[in-house]
């Protein structure tokens, strides 16, 4: 980590950099969405590319000197196609809110039907939640998933026929199981819906060809590019041909100004490494350590929302134990380990305090964690919870901690 300049220029911002790093340096990174991106992204992002304006598309700018600027968004939307299969891809939208917003500004008015996940049971804010625009501003029904955590298709198509939503969303940032888009793709034909698949978590396990594509069946998939994927913080949202001026135009004039060119430089760099054999490795690892995390936890006696899990992520269900997502995840937070809570199906307890602790694998994967590690960090889980009042066994849990992110440094040196 370079901060040569910086550390003269601002001592103060340089310093909390610098302890940053320490933090995720020291820590186990369990939060699901999260991940640690490669030097070589980090470089593109960090680079001149900040400095230039580029509204507009490639080749159609409203500022001159996009040349250089031109080449690198044609490469990005042409290797975000390529890993995605899909017709078209606008690399522009500065986050997966925002890729999943144009979507809405593209085929709905104010007011017009929407069917989303809802956010208690995994959905994402920006799928209908009364508090995002997305629910403030249209009709939104939501379907849930059920006590085995398995989202219920027959339920689904019953509200679709039943509400006739002019868009269906598919996607979700807590669901430890297979989305079946086909399914999703059959209910929308049959009641004429567009359907967006929001593939924010998944994306890199899509891109490895470890999770079903949605490619064949979605009108528009959105994601972001920072979760599994492994690249800088931002968003991409790909169409089918026919949608690709509408979706151009949603993002740029309809709901942002000019684009992150020196990020999506940086979603170039990610898109060639997840094309490459090593990310499909990666991928794999990932699901074997949330494979291995889950069956851990399992045998230490704790509960997993739906039981094994099939991708990257998984819910600790607390309830048996009497203790909350909140609590317990300020408890790993003192043994090393960085975690979210998360409600449970038909949590009794409040969003803010919840039941349940969201766990995922993407980040400690990047590092070089392999199964025996996750056993090990599923103790660590058990032991912090069963006995969180022990001040001194969480300091020896701490030390464990320790020693995982010791054996396996985040970027080898500073
Ligand atoms: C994370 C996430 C998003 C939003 O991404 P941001 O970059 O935080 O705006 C959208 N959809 C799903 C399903 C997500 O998990």
């Amino acid at each position: 980590m370079n901060l040569e300049n910086l550390k003269i220029v601002d001592r103060e911002v340089a310093a909390e950099i610098e302890k940053e790093f320490d933090r995720q340096q020291n820590n186990i990174e369990l939060i699901a969405s999260e991940n640690i991106t490669s030097k070589a992204v980090m470089e593109a992002c960090g680079s001149v590319l900040t400095n230039k304006y580029a509204e507009g598309k490639p080749h159609k700018r409203f500022y001159n000197g996009c040349e250089h600027i031109d080449v690198i968004e044609e490469i990005a939307q042409k290797r975000a196609c390529e890993l995605f299969h899909m017709d078209h891809a606008n690399v522009q939208p500065h986050s997966g809110a925002q890729a999943n917003m144009a979507v809405f500004m593209y085929c709905l008015k104010p007011g017009d039907k929407v069917l989303g996940m809802d956010l208690s049971n995994g959905g994402h804010l920006s799928h209908g939640s009364p508090v995002n625009f997305s629910g403030l501003y249209f009709d939104v029904k939501s379907y849930g998933i059920d006590e085995n955590g398995n989202i219920d298709y027959e339920n689904v198509r019953q509200m679709a026929l039943e509400h006739k939503p002019k868009l269906i969303i598919c996607g979700a940032s807590n669901y430890s199981k297979i989305i079946d888009f086909k399914k999703f793709k059959e209910i929308a034909d049959e009641v004429g819906a567009y359907l967006m698949a929001d593939i924010a978590h998944i994306a890199g396990l899509v891109a490895a060809g470890l999770h079903p594509s949605p490619a064949p069946y979605a009108d528009f998939v959105t994601t972001t590019t920072h979760k599994s994927l492994r690249g800088p913080r931002g968003g991409i949202v790909m169409c089918k041909e026919e949608h690709a001026q509408g979706i151009d135009k949603a993002i740029f004039p309809g709901i942002q100004g000019g684009p992150l060119e020196h990020i999506i430089a940086g979603k170039a760099v990610a898109l060639l490494e997840a094309s490459k054999p090593e990310f499909k490795e990666y991928a794999a690892q990932i699901i074997k350590n949330a494979k291995a995390l889950a069956q851990g936890l399992m045998d230490e006696g704790m509960d997993i929302v739906g039981g094994m899990t099939e991708n990257h992520l998984m819910t600790l269900d607390l309830r048996r134990t009497g203790k909350t997502g909140k609590d317990m995840a300020n408890v790993l937070e003192k043994v090393g380990i960085t975690a979210n809570k998360n409600t449970v199906p038909n949590d009794p307890q409040s969003p803010f305090v919840t039941s349940g602790i969201r766990l995922g694998t993407p980040a400690v994967t990047t590092r070089g964690f392999k199964e025996e590690d996750m056993v090990e960090v599923a103790k660590i889980i058990a032991s912090a919870i069963f006995s969180s009042d022990n001040e001194l066994g969480l300091q020896n849990l701490k030390e464990r901690s320790l020693k995982l992110c010791k054996k396996y440094p985040i970027y080898g040196d500073k």
